[in-house]
């Protein structure tokens, strides 16, 4: 039987209405009890009673509290060792709980970024790897594996993460991801703005000429010694932009913005590859770890400069979320 859920502040999370015990009709809801669960009454018999009361969401048997604690340690970049010692749930437990919450990230992301008015949208990709990277693949391996990039598409102004893909970084992700960027936004006319990667010459073309005007901006780097590359972000000499689609207004191409929101990315996939490097032998779990992490960002995080969550900004959530909502 399903019941009243509720978390460590007795806030009422999940219920399922139940039977009337004595005489077996339907409840109706008739408030909530003072420990913040949901009460009912009988529409035969007119009784109130209420259905038991858990702090666990139907199929788990771990406490909320811990998942709610397990799951903020992995979003802020701890790795699941360190969190399996301060939690002390086996990291098995933690990485299918992991996945149960992403799924639920994913659905949730689904159902509510879309037809999203959108003024400017910028497209990015990250790299990120499955087990091993790309130049230590055989030929049995996995075809998950190795490289494994997160594009991301977001809008300028909220700064709502409108769509994500995962994979390797040619066409047919390309197309996975623009296709549904086609879902999240709305049909108004829009301004989008990618690196010069070739495959989206086609995939935006073919996919969002309806709705977008759309530019590439290169950036070209200085070229320096791979040692030094590796520690310090290269140097731009020059940026070089390319309109292609519709007619992109330049000044909404502005190299300063894409930087400091590639910037952001960057800081935001930092931590993300802190939380999925130690173990994302899986794609499932880098996955998961992805959907969990999107979904935290668009409603629950209060976005610096904002001072609101990129849901909020977007008009699609009128409170911060905390961290449980996304699961419920
Ligand atoms: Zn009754």
């Amino acid at each position: 039987m399903v019941v009243n859920c509720v978390d460590k502040s007795n806030r009422l999370l999940y219920y399922q209405s139940m039977k009337c015990p004595t005489c077996k009709a339907e409840g109706q809801r008739f408030g909530t009890n003072r420990n913040g669960s949901q009460r009912f009454r009988c529409v035969q018999c007119k009784k109130t009673y209420s259905a038991p009361v858990t702090d666990r969401l139907p199929g788990s048997t771990i406490p909320l509290a811990t998942v709610e604690n397990v799951l903020q340690l992995l979003i802020e970049g701890c790795s699941v060792r360190s969190v399996e010692r301060i939690s002390g749930l086996h990291r098995d437990t933690m990485l299918k709980l992991l996945v149960a919450a992403g799924e639920k990230c994913e659905k949730l992301l689904g159902r509510l970024i879309v037809n999203v008015p959108v003024q400017d949208v910028s497209a990015d990709e990250m790299w990120g790897f499955i087990f091993k990277k790309e130049k230590a693949m055989r030929s049995d391996d996995d075809p998950n594996y190795g490289d494994a990039y997160c594009f991301v598409a977001m809008e300028n102004n909220t700064k709502l993460v409108l769509n994500f893909a995962l994979g390797k970084r040619n066409q047919a992700t390309t197309d996975i991801f623009i296709e549904g960027l086609r879902h999240a936004t709305a049909h108004g006319r829009f301004q989008i703005t990618t690196d010069g990667f070739r495959p989206y010459l086609s995939s935006i073309p073919n996919t969002l000429a309806d709705r977008a005007d759309f530019a590439t901006l290169s950036k070209i780097y200085r070229a320096t010694p791979e040692g030094e590359r590796r520690y310090s972000p290269a140097e731009v000499v020059a940026t070089e932009v390319v309109p292609v689609m519709g007619e992109p207004d330049p000044k909404r191409i502005c190299t300063s913005h894409i930087e400091r929101q590639n910037l952001t990315m960057r800081m935001q996939i930092r931590r993300l590859t802190r939380l999925t490097n130690g173990f994302s032998k899986k794609w499932e779990n880098h996955w998961a770890a992805l959907c969990l992490h999107f979904a935290y960002y668009n409603f629950c995080r209060i976005h610096r400069t904002l001072r609101v969550t990129p849901a909020m900004e977007a008009g699609i959530s009128d409170h911060p979320w905390e961290l449980l909502e996304l699961l419920t």
